[in-house]
């Protein structure tokens, strides 16, 4: 059962997304949020997944994701692919939502509500670049920590002591899928924060170490395309999308 479903969901070859818009999506997780504070930080921690064609794909056979995805209290569609499949199947969500989009939005709630945001993950140094490009964005932001780790298993508890120090409402892991998904829902009962939400290659992005595809490409819906051209080794992957695609016209509606 998703932790607290915030309403009409479409499944996209078994795979939740949550039909909600970027401001509903901020809404509830500044909920989330809320809930938790007046609860006395008493309510567990809630998982945010931001899903694309290629998690779709790996959800296919590995069930551990599936379920971590599906259970979670909050799905946006990250992927162009996605959206496509949501129309495509009759049950549209209105927009997508990145988790390198998502970011910036969620630090200016933060700096309005006072909460404090982690940043776990991606190569060392570059969850720092992230921070103090959010802090420019959103003048005021309280950086709680930030911490590269990695995602294996002998480092867990070291790692929720650091972010229990650090007294953060807000955690983004930047291990890439399914690993941070994952090392989300393991932890899930036992993280110190509010929300986790897995955010991929957001921190390479809004550090500027990774350049992001110009706004035109996004638009169109070609984001993938771009990182195929500035980091082909990405090519074995990516056959992901076409298979999802196919999927989704053959098995999609039945
Ligand atoms: N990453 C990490 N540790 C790992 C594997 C990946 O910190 O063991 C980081 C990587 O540096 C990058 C992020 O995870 O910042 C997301 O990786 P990728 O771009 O492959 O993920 P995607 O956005 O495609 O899900």
């Amino acid at each position: 059962m998703p932790q607290n479903s915030p309403g009409a969901a479409v499944y996209v070859l078994g795979v939740r997304v949550d039909r909600v818009s970027q401001a509903q999506a901020l809404a509830t997780i500044e909920q989330m949020i809320s809930q938790r504070k007046l609860s006395g930080d008493t309510l567990p921690c809630r998982q945010i997944v931001t899903v694309n064609p290629e998690f779709v794909m790996t959800a296919q056979h590995n069930h551990d994701f599936r379920r971590a995805v599906n259970s979670a209290a909050l799905v946006v569609a990250d992927g162009a692919g996605v959206v496509w499949a949501t129309r495509y199947l009759g049950q549209p969500t209105p927009e997508r939502l990145t988790g390198t989009d998502l970011l910036p939005m969620l630090a200016q709630r933060c700096v309005a509500c006072g909460y404090r945001l982690y940043l776990l993950g991606a190569t060392p140094g570059v969850a720092e670049a992230a921070a103090a490009r959010l802090q420019e964005l959103a003048p005021g932001l309280q950086i709680a920590g930030t911490y590269a780790g990695s995602p294996a298993l002998s480092e867990e508890d070291a790692i929720i002591e650091r972010i229990r120090e650090a007294q953060a409402d807000v955690l983004c892991v930047a291990y890439g899928a399914p690993a941070q998904d994952l090392w989300i829902w393991r932890n899930l009962s036992r993280l110190p924060v509010a929300v986790a939400i897995g955010v991929g290659g957001a921190f390479d992005f809004i550090s500027g170490r990774k350049p992001r595809a110009p706004e035109s490409m996004r638009r169109m819906g070609l984001e993938w395309l771009y990182r195929l051209y500035r980091e082909p080794w990405r090519w074995r992957r990516m056959l992901a999308l076409p298979r999802f695609a196919i999927q989704v016209v053959l098995r999609g509606r039945k």
